[in-house]
């Protein structure tokens, strides 16, 4: 079964299938996208000792992306044909997975240095 369904307590089971049910009524499949993300724990939340985080999902095919929750962005192409050219989405599968991933405390949190941080922030927005 998925990782999601395993570690999430009975309790807490049945909100989450309210939840679920609410995300695939508001985004659709890009719902069952992001749960597929968040079982493949492919959300990762690094924190710098300066005290910045970004977030970096795996994509399906292997690709990472560096997503901004704090000012919604994500460099897929998805992201910038939905919502930011067609305006007919509110998010993607990335930061949805990101979303869920922190509602469900399965984030996976990771330390870098100052320096590492600096690299992945410059190199965000370059491809
Ligand atoms: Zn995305």
């Amino acid at each position: 079964p998925p990782l999601s369904l395993l570690t999430v307590p009975d309790d807490l089971c049945n909100n989450y299938v309210i939840l679920f049910s609410s995300l695939k009524f508001v985004f659709g499949p890009c719902a069952l996208q992001a749960l597929d993300l968040v079982d493949q724990q492919s959300v990762n939340c690094l924190t710098s000792p300066s005290g910045r985080s970004v977030f970096q999902v795996t994509g399906a095919s292997g690709r990472l992306y560096t997503c901004f929750v704090s000012c919604h962005y994500c460099p897929c192409p998805a992201f910038t044909y939905t919502v930011l050219h067609r305006n007919i989405g509110l998010l993607c599968k990335h930061l949805l997975a990101i979303y869920l991933c922190g509602a469900m405390a399965v984030t996976q949190q990771e330390s870098v240095s100052d320096q590492q941080m600096t690299v992945i922030l410059s190199g965000a927005h370059a491809s």
